[in-house]
């Protein structure tokens, strides 16, 4: 579902990720883990066509390299941002630590836009929606057991029940493939739990192919089969996520392994 070759980014003169390669099969749960700086969240903008590659010509100058295609179609090539991404956008779901909500609007409005994506925000703010788009965004709450908030602004539901929020409003996109950037790093871990649960669930029962950085190895060892383990830009270790046990962390990471565990 993801293939991503000979990828490098550099900013001015720091490089954030150098030749990083890797291969996510469809319906996969993969965690990428790494301490902070060792380009998680480069690595998921770019994969997700966030962010921008440089225009042809700078781009090798700029480091900008490698290629990624998701779902059988390129992202970029060469630091060249496929010009048809929008399609392809519609496909992947994106997460962050943060953010994910449009406060002022109830939930339900929230998962709804995540179909509309591409239909003026008015319809959103005005509530009109078709009763099929609402009986599919109350199925997908109901999915992520978020369905009681459904009338509830954005800005007062906790952290955990937002990131909820956020994979029910992937659901209701009908995304494919699952990107999130640290979904859990700001919650408790009762919390956390019942996110990385809800993305468990989905990956298994819909299939949707997830990558998932994380900062605490054992969220990945617990929920993900497999872990890409970066570290300076760079991959130290692709396979299994129970070998990561604190002695190997500690080969990889050195001191900064402290930050993982
Ligand atoms: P964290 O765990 O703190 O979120 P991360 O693994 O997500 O870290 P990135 O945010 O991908 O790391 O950053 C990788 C490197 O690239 C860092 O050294 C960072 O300072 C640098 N970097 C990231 N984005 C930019 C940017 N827009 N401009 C300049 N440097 C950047
Ligand atoms: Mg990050």
């Amino acid at each position: 579902a993801i293939k991503v070759d000979g990828l490098s980014k550099t900013f001015r003169k720091h490089r954030a990720l150098n030749n990083v390669s890797l291969t996510v099969d469809r319906g996969e749960m993969v965690a990428l883990i790494g301490a902070s700086g060792s380009g998680k969240s480069t690595l998921i903008r770019l994969i997700s066509g966030l962010e921008r590659g440089d225009k042809t010509g700078a781009a090798s100058q700029a480091g900008n390299s490698g290629r990624i295609q998701v779902l059988g179609s390129p992202v970029q090539d060469g630091g060249q941002l496929n010009r048809s991404i929008r399609n392809l956008r519609a496909r992947i779901g994106v997460i962050f630590q943060q953010f994910n909500l449009v406060n002022r609007l109830s939930l339900l409005t929230n998962v709804v836009l995540g179909v509309l994506g591409r239909i003026p925000a008015w319809r959103g703010t005005l509530g009109l929606f078709t009763r099929e788009e609402k009986m599919l965004a109350m199925e997908a709450l109901r999915r992520v057991g978020m369905d009681q908030y459904a009338g509830q602004r954005a800005s007062t539901l906790s952290g955990g029940q937002q990131q909820r929020a956020a994979i029910a409003r992937a659901l209701m996109q009908g995304a494919e493939v699952l990107l999130a950037d640290e979904p859990i790093a700001s919650l408790d871990p009762e919390s956390a739990r019942r996110v990385m649960e809800n993305m468990a669930r989905i990956n298994r029962e819909d299939g949707i192919t997830i990558v998932v950085s994380l900062h605490q190895v054992a969220y990945a060892m617990r929920y993900c089969p497999r872990t890409v383990a970066l570290r300076a830009g760079e991959v130290v270790y692709d396979g299994p996520s129970e070998a990561l046990t604190p002695s190997f962390l500690r080969e990889l990471y050195g001191a900064d392994s402290e930050e993982l565990v």
